[in-house]
């Protein structure tokens, strides 16, 4: 899988992917991140990208020449299965599109600045709109970051135990339930018994409800399909 990133400041980006899980990744093979500077696709003599806006107000609107240049190269060069535009107004990133992206082929993914883009980038360059949350960034480029951390880590091979990503919060529906570790009793805060019994199926069933509780008492909204008795 490669994923692209277009940003008109590109050096945001660089710690990110640098370090930790993203970074073996990469060393891996598993998973390319290019990070690209969008004014090497400026004409404008001083490698500008943004304009005023047309009918006045207050801001800076990303030109849609220099990110259309850098779609097209990209698409001449291999193929892309989604370009998305990181926006506050794009659909909620949530685990099940996570999934769908770490699934889906290459990605094209273009950060924002100043007021956003051009509307017409995302009337014919974009397939998809993803918004990290009902906040508004200084840019897409911390959106980006998110949005490949998410996918990256579900891509089999990136995290030591596959099975851990996919018992995190979310994955059915649920937030996780309570973990543990040594020592079993820390000045008489206790491990609940049934983790220490060795008993697969009764840890098994605990845990799913207590999954069920906390999503009860944290998240009941992703609880539309669940028991909401707690049977
Ligand atoms: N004028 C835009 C509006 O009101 O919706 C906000 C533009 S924002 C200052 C600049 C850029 O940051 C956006 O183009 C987008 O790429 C990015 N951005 C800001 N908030 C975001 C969010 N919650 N999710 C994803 N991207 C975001």
């Amino acid at each position: 899988m490669r994923i692209d990133i277009l940003s008109a400041v590109p050096r945001l980006l660089d710690s990110w992917f640098g370090e930790s899980i993203l970074q073996r990744a990469q060393a891996k093979g598993t998973v390319e991140v290019v990070v690209h500077d969008l004014r090497q696709w400026s004409t404008d003599k001083h490698r500008r990208l943004d304009d005023y806006p047309f009918g006045g107000g207050a801001g800076m609107v990303m030109s849609v020449e220099p990110i259309q240049r850098a779609i097209v190269e990209l698409k001449s060069q291999r193929p892309y299965n989604e370009v998305i535009y990181l926006s506050p107004d794009g659909e909620l990133l949530d685990q099940p599109l996570a999934n769908h992206l770490s699934t889906g082929g290459n990605l094209i993914l273009l950060c924002g600045h100043y007021k956003g883009v051009d509307e017409r980038v995302r009337e014919h360059l974009v397939d998809r709109e993803v918004s990290i949350g009902n906040y508004v960034l200084t840019g897409g480029e911390l959106a980006a970051a998110v949005l490949c951390d998410a996918i990256i880590r579900l891509i089999p091979g990136v995290i030591g135990d596959e099975t851990s990503a996919l018992s995190d919060s979310f994955q059915d529906g649920l937030v996780a339930p309570p973990d543990y570790t040594r020592p079993a009793d820390f000045q008489g805060w206790k491990v609940p018994d049934v983790l220490l019994s060795g008993h697969q199926a009764r840890i098994d069933a605990w845990r799913h409800q207590q999954a069920v509780e906390r999503t009860r008492q944290r998240r009941p909204d992703l609880l539309k399909g669940e028991d909401m008795e707690g049977n």
